[in-house]
């Protein structure tokens, strides 16, 4: 069988037969890849915890005629680590994982792009300098733009004119003027979307000095956003308190 390296972050596991399970890997070069770890769930495994999900490993992987089976797997970040302890970086990390599964759809498709941004939030989620929920709605905002899904938060996705705009509609793409508005959309306040704006770009700055009612109207928009443009909604957005 054919060899290859990659570097990747696990996004999930489940088991296979009695000892082995299937991992679920984003991967640098690959893009999303389905891997059997062989004999992973034994108490002596070799593996330990490195194929844990939001562990980032090295690997060598063999090409198999359905699934390609790891061959070799160093610890790059532990994340699992870094993360289990605190619930609320937990949750929202899983929600990170769980929506870069849905948005790269091919599997061996190159999506280096997503890659470096899950690998860049898992980061900024283990690091603890900006609160849970922040990190996972810029997250979340960025993701969905390299998916294709871009939001414009200040010029109006109808006819392009320069905002600040006060309605907001996930199925327009965006912020909307008074005369292209749409029936049934939000109508977050001004700050709101200045919110928006930054947590999309990382303006960390922005972010922080935002009033608590503007941040918590911006996490809601988002959620909408990404259910729009998800089938369906994300199973772990479920467990991400939102305050
Ligand atoms: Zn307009």
């Amino acid at each position: 069988m054919p060899l290859y390296r990659d570097e990747a972050v696990v996004l999930r596991t489940h088991k296979l037969g009695e000892a082995d399970r299937i991992i679920t890997l984003l991967t640098r070069q690959h893009g999303r890849v389905r891997a059997v770890a062989k004999g992973v769930r034994r108490t002596t495994s070799r593996w330990g915890s490195r194929l844990e999900p939001f562990t980032h490993v090295d690997l060598q992987l063999a090409e198999g005629r359905s699934l390609d089976v790891i061959t070799q797997a160093e610890t790059l970040d532990p994340f699992n680590a870094r993360l289990g302890f605190d619930y609320d970086r937990y949750t929202a990390g899983t929600a990170m994982l769980e929506t870069a599964e849905r948005l790269v759809t091919e599997e061996k498709e190159p999506a280096v792009q997503q890659f470096l941004l899950l690998v860049g939030g898992l980061r900024a989620m283990a690091a603890g300098e900006h609160p849970a929920g922040q990190v996972l709605d810029s997250y979340l905002l960025r993701s969905l733009s390299v998916a294709g899904y871009a939001p414009s938060f200040d010029h109006c996705v109808q006819c392009g004119v320069e905002g600040p705009h006060r309605f907001f509609n996930p199925s327009a793409g965006g912020v909307l003027c008074a005369s292209d508005r749409l029936p049934g959309s939000a109508t977050p306040a001004t700050e709101t979307v200045t919110v928006l704006g930054a947590l999309l770009v990382g303006d960390w700055p922005v972010v922080h000095a935002a009033d608590p009612r503007h941040l918590r109207e911006a996490s809601n928009l988002v959620s909408a956003y990404l259910a729009w443009h998800l089938e369906r909604g994300l199973r772990s957005m479920a467990y991400v308190e939102r305050r």
